[in-house]
């Protein structure tokens, strides 16, 4: 049987390699929500919508039938890449700028309405893993497997900068400390969906766990519902 697995948590715990790995193994399709909000974040950003300290929300909300996602498989890279307007953004949305204004636009409640309608679109067919922060709670609330996955914002961070090093960015621990910190606050405090355990998810705290024993861990879990 397929079955439907949502895996939320905070960021930079390390949700999405997991849950490509998962995917993979499984021969499941992987949908990486944040790519979509990133997405849209960066559209803003593009049209002039939100800068660092100025977010017209009205403007986006009334540009938001402009906007179209897709993912599209890269055979070299083996995930499936987001496009913004038909334009490969991949790249263009692992920014730390994308990922500083990412929380605002992600708190808008049209911008999670249109979204979290196209994800649930994408499951129809079972046989998925979807990463995001209300996934088991809004997406799919009757996902037949939920993780919540966190470990220690100092580890995320550490976890982050050493990402982006050896990508050649250059880059502040500092910086990505606050905007784990900062984005962990806004995802938490807002109004529409904010990121809580869905009460029958199983929380996997990675703060100590190596990337071999965790694989395991959830590979089994999902093995015991299919
Ligand atoms: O997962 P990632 O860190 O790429 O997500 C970027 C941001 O998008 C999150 O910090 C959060 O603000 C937002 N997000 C969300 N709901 C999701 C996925 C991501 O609000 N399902």
């Amino acid at each position: 049987k397929k079955i439907i697995i949502a895996i939320d948590g905070h960021s930079s715990t390390g949700k999405s390699t997991m849950a490509k790995q998962l995917a993979k193994e499984l021969g499941y399709v992987y949908v990486d929500t944040g790519a979509m909000y990133r997405a849209v974040a960066l559209f803003a950003m593009k049209q002039g919508f939100i800068k660092s300290d100025f977010f017209d929300k009205q403007a986006l909300i009334n540009s938001l039938d402009q906007l179209s996602l897709s993912f599209i498989f890269n055979e070299t890279r083996g995930f499936a890449e987001m496009y913004l307007n038909n334009e490969n953004v991949e790249d263009q949305i692992r920014t730390l700028e994308v990922s500083a204004q990412v929380s605002v636009v992600a708190a808008v409640s049209e911008v999670r309405r249109l979204l979290v309608a196209q994800q649930q679109k994408m499951g129809e067919e079972k046989g998925i893993v979807m990463d995001g922060r209300d996934i088991g709670t809004v997406v799919f609330p009757n996902a037949e497997l939920k993780l919540f996955v966190t470990a220690s914002a100092e580890i995320r961070a550490k976890r982050r900068y050493d990402e982006l090093l050896a990508k050649g960015e250059i880059v502040s621990y500092d910086e990505i400390f606050q905007n784990v910190v900062e984005r962990d606050r806004i995802d938490s405090s807002r109004s529409d969906s904010p990121l809580v355990k869905a009460a029958d998810a199983i929380e996997i705290d990675n703060s100590n766990l190596s990337r071999e024993q965790q694989f395991e861990l959830i590979l089994k879990l999902a093995h015991e519902r299919i």
